[in-house]
């Protein structure tokens, strides 16, 4: 399998680690709402289809890409960074 990497290109999969689903909702850190942090920490999906997931491009450029992977395919329908363009460089910023 094959993720593209939007800022190294076409990469192996050995060069990811899988970071974990991308739909969960992380609750407030203060929060004490028990069955919130037990549906965040435990509860995942296992959808039949179009899955998005967070993976990391450990082996290359480190960035954290939101990925969209069908998984009965493996096909990849999207690959995005997860804080939009990291490695754009902003107007007036230093080399
Ligand atoms: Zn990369």
């Amino acid at each position: 399998m094959l993720i593209t990497c939007p800022y190294c290109g076409p990469r192996d999969l050995s060069e990811f680690t899988y970071q974990g689903d991308g739909n969960r909702t992380r609750p407030a850190p203060a929060s004490q709402d028990l069955d919130a942090w037990n549906a965040y920490v435990y509860d995942r999906l296992n959808p039949a289809g179009d899955h998005n997931e967070i993976w990391q491009h450990s082996g290359g450029c480190r960035s954290h890409l939101r990925v969209v992977r069908n998984t009965l395919t493996h096909e990849i329908s999207s690959v995005g960074f997860v804080r939009g363009d990291a490695h754009a460089r902003k107007p007036g910023a230093r080399k």
